[in-house]
């Protein structure tokens, strides 16, 4: 699919950049885009691609209708090459660097620049093999190629790669944009914003949350927390009901425990009447029966018991077992 800058969501300034500095031709040997996941980093660096290439830009961004715009937009382009995490430890491998390298070593087949893309650089940086074969690379690029790094903030960049590297920042995005992107993808509103206020304006978390239903899992844990009667055998169905139902977010339990930990939050905000900072907007009804039924103590034992359970997952205890122990305690 072609991308273009403009309709890249957001990150305005980041475009901006750029734009001009391919316009003004000083586009420099290697960008690392560094921001919060989920905010367009990578979009970005697909559309800054097919502009280096384009024949015939427009404004600033590449033309979609030039013979490299349609080999871009059909994923054929023999002069971009893309490289990102493999395996289970979803990091580059010393192979697809030395495969690189071959590659860098004769000229663009067709193209003024060759493109490479490089994703996720930050979940690399431990492998010190691999991020000095590809140091070496950056250090002395071939003059026709343009490197795109992309890599969350969160992940640590070595030094050496950061200043071979014109850095360019990502923010997150303003949340009426990722609601309203939300909106386009059939979402309704309030569960957009309120998608949109917990990913803290990361449209992919947003997008994750919503594809993988876990906003309404969590919803659904929340309100029969809040509502079940300890002891009773339909509690006990229903809290092993919910811990299988949470086991089954596999990867994205964490995420699911974060989202409670959210909503923990905010309960202690409502307690002190800060409700104008509550994240969880579309819950904003059960605030009340949740002030009342949990004090403040009860609360923040509530995010110790979350915390041991992130503790147990990551030793991989037994995901249900987790939950299981967990609701009960939360009840
Ligand atoms: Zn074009």
């Amino acid at each position: 699919m072609l991308i273009l800058l403009n309709s890249v969501i957001g990150q305005t300034r980041a475009k901006q950049f750029l734009t001009a500095s391919f316009s003004r031709g000083k586009t420099a040997h290697a960008y690392l885009f560094r921001g919060p996941a989920g905010v367009g980093k990578k979009t970005c660096a697909q559309a800054f691609a097919a502009l280096i290439n384009c024949l015939s830009p427009v404004n600033g961004d590449a033309c979609g209708r030039c013979s490299s715009c349609m080999k871009y937009h059909s994923g054929n382009h023999p002069d971009l090459v893309r490289i990102q995490p493999q395996g289970t430890a979803n990091a580059l491998k010393i192979d697809q660097i030395r495969e690189l390298k071959k590659t860098l070593a004769y000229p663009p087949f067709e193209a003024r620049f060759r493109v490479v893309l490089i994703k996720d650089i930050h979940l690399t940086m431990r492998r010190k093999e691999v991020t000095n074969s590809l140091l070496k690379t950056l250090e002395e690029p071939p003059a026709d190629t343009i490197f795109i790094l992309t890599g969350d903030e969160a992940g640590d960049i070595l030094p050496t790669i950061l200043s071979r590297c014109q850095i360019v920042p990502f923010y997150p995005l303003p949340y009426e944009l990722v609601t309203q992107a939300l909106m386009n993808d059939s979402v309704e509103q309030e569960t957009a914003a309120a998608l949109a206020a917990i990913s803290e304006g990361s449209l992919g978390r947003a997008r994750l949350l919503f594809q993988e239903n876990l906003l309404q899992l969590r919803g659904e844990i929340i309100e029969n927390l809040l509502y079940l009667a300890p002891g009773t055998p339909e509690t006990v169905e229903k809290i092993f009901q919910l811990a299988e139902k949470a086991a089954d977010a596999k990867e994205n339990l964490e995420e699911l425990l974060d989202l409670i930990t959210i909503w923990i939050r905010d309960v202690m905000l409502a307690h002190k009447g800060l409700t104008e900072r509550i994240i969880n907007r579309d819950l904003a009804r059960l605030l009340p029966a949740a002030c009342r039924k949990w004090g403040h103590d009860s609360l923040r034992d509530k995010l110790l018991m979350i915390d041991k359970a992130r503790r147990q997952l990551l030793n991989n205890c037994n995901r249900t077992l987790v939950c299981e122990v967990l609701f009960f305690g939360m009840l």
